[in-house]
């Protein structure tokens, strides 16, 4: 628990009603995306600036408690909610400015409470482009996609998030202030900080400005829809296209169980027997996007395509995108309990992983929807269970173990975008290893010597397992 006294310090830094205590208020900041984690916070805490950022953070270093930032708590691995009990989240609501938009560089400087969708829209009025796009953009936070890492359905040809964070304004895990990086596309001097902050899961510093760069707006798109009688048909398509050399700036794809939960969401008129389907775009010259277009067409039919849909229109081409995005809400309404993982290979691995998935979620007697960013290896094997049947759990526990054990075999990772959190803060040692997870370790004992910025989180408590326990931490109750 908070204490008395650091309550009253809280109050006097942050005046005015900027400090919540009340129960109402603490349980709503008690859980984020990811199911069954989290505890409430022993308070909430709405600065106004970043000098109040670092006076909170200096007194979470006197008094003793534990800071975690919080954007929109769209995460899906428990990074913005409460591991211990004496946490104050950090929110950043009203934080929504887009204080510039720099047409000359290229760049704009935003708030990290800005809606990613809303600086998508504030730029493509200049003709510009800000290309992250994760599926929950019209409500997660610039805030959280730097501190995640994260990524979108247009990751396969333009990247994630830290390929467009040019500068940073962060509050130090000691209440400094620092800018890293800058408008400058060329910067050498000395270890690059910035670098080292994306993906920080708001362990290593609290974003209070960020930087972005922008990139030309693609001048057209053509959207594709393939479907497909077998899964293992559009596996082997997205190795063509891509051994082809296109790289499209959108190849998703969804299984049979993700079509029909999204079909009786969307009403996209999808025949019901269908395996698999991929949502591909091309963009760029409407030459250019065009050939490339036909040709997807092609490899897809080649590859057993039942049928392949051009959107005749940019309506049809945002119904389209629109419905994918809606994959995991449309999956959440199929059981009372949704977890939604990013195990991640390697592309030329995704047809033997999409195998593996479905093996392993058929032996366990589990339902998996997969769905994801296929085109870059990212898939979203997602089970849906009662999590008040300890059987159902215990098999979900047992199928993903195995799902993390087979992407890690097949070169891959844990996670491709959402970050380790307390969700998989168990399976980093077995991704990276021994001495890097020291290495990382003894990173964030030296920045946060107090571990005052979101402690719990990526690290599991126990400094070294010989035996790592496999196990869905999340499912075996664990918090802290
Ligand atoms: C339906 C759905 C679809 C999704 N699709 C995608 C997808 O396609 N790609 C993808 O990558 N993710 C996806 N996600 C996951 C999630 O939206 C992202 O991780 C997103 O970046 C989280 O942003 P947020 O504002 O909600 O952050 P939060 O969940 O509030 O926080 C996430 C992390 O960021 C930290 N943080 C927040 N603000 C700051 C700050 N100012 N300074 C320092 N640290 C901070 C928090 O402490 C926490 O560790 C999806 C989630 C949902 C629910």
């Amino acid at each position: 628990m908070l204490s008395d006294r650091a309550l009253a310090a809280l109050r006097e830094v942050v005046p005015g009603d900027r400090v919540l205590t009340a129960r109402e208020d603490l349980l709503t900041y008690a859980a984020d995306a990811t199911p069954l984690m989290g505890r409430p916070p022993s308070a909430v805490v709405v600065p106004r600036d970043a000098e109040e950022v670092s006076e909170v953070v200096r007194l979470a270093n006197e008094e003793g408690f534990a800071i975690v930032p919080r954007g929109a708590g769209t995460g899906l691995s428990g990074g913005a909610v409460p591991a211990s009990e004496d946490a104050v989240v950090l929110l950043f609501h009203g934080w929504n400015e887009i204080a510039e938009i720099d047409l000359g560089n290229h760049m704009a400087w935003v708030e990290p409470g800005v809606i990613t969708a809303d600086l998508h829209r504030a730029v493509e009025d200049h003709d510009l482009f800000y290309p992250p796009d994760p599926g929950s953009m019209r409500v997660c936070t610039i805030g959280g996609n730097v501190a995640e890492n994260a990524g979108g359905l247009r990751g396969l040809k333009y990247g994630v998030t830290k390929d467009y964070v040019q500068g940073l304004e962060v509050v130090l895990p000691t209440g400094e202030f620092v800018r890293m990086g800058g408008k400058a596309v060329k910067d050498a001097a000395g270890y690059d900080l910035k670098d080292l902050m994306v993906g920080s899961e708001g362990t290593l510093g609290i974003f209070t400005r960020v930087l972005v760069r922008l990139v030309a707006r693609p001048a057209s798109t053509r959207t594709i829809l393939a479907t497909f009688r077998t899964l293992g048909a559009a596996g082997e398509a997205v190795a063509a296209i891509l051994a082809a050399r296109i790289v499209p700036s959108m190849l998703e794809l969804l299984d049979r169980t993700t079509i029909l939960a999204v079909e009786r969401y969307a009403r996209l008129g999808l025949p019901q027997d269908l395996a698999a389907l991929l949502l591909i775009e091309t963009d760029g010259h409407p030459v250019v996007a065009s050939d490339e277009a036909r040709a997807v067409s092609r490899l897809c039919k080649a590859h057993g395509a039942r049928e392949v849909r051009h959107a005749a229109t940019a309506r049809e081409a945002e119904d389209l995108r629109t419905a994918r995005r809606a994959a995991f809400s449309a999956l959440a309404r199929i059981g009372p309990t949704t977890i939604l993982e990013d195990a991640t290979v390697p592309r030329s691995a995704v047809p033997a992983m999409l195998e593996r998935i479905h093996e392993i979620a058929a032996r366990h007697g589990v339902v998996f929807g997969i769905f994801g960013h296929a085109g870059d290896g990212n898939l979203h094997p997602t089970c849906v269970l009662d999590a008040r049947e300890p059987d159902e759990v215990a098999r979900a526990e047992a199928a993903f173990e195995e799902v993390f054990a087979a992407a890690i075999a097949l070169g891959g990772t844990i996670t491709g975008e959402h970050g380790v959190g307390l969700a998989k803060r168990r399976f980093l040692e077995l991704q990276v290893g021994d001495p890097a997870l020291r290495f990382m370790r003894e990173v964030k004992r030296v920045m946060d010597p107090n571990q005052v910025l979101n402690p719990g989180k990526v690290f599991a408590p126990r400094p070294r397992c010989e035996h790592p326990p496999i196990g869905h931490p999340r499912l075996a109750g664990a918090t802290a």
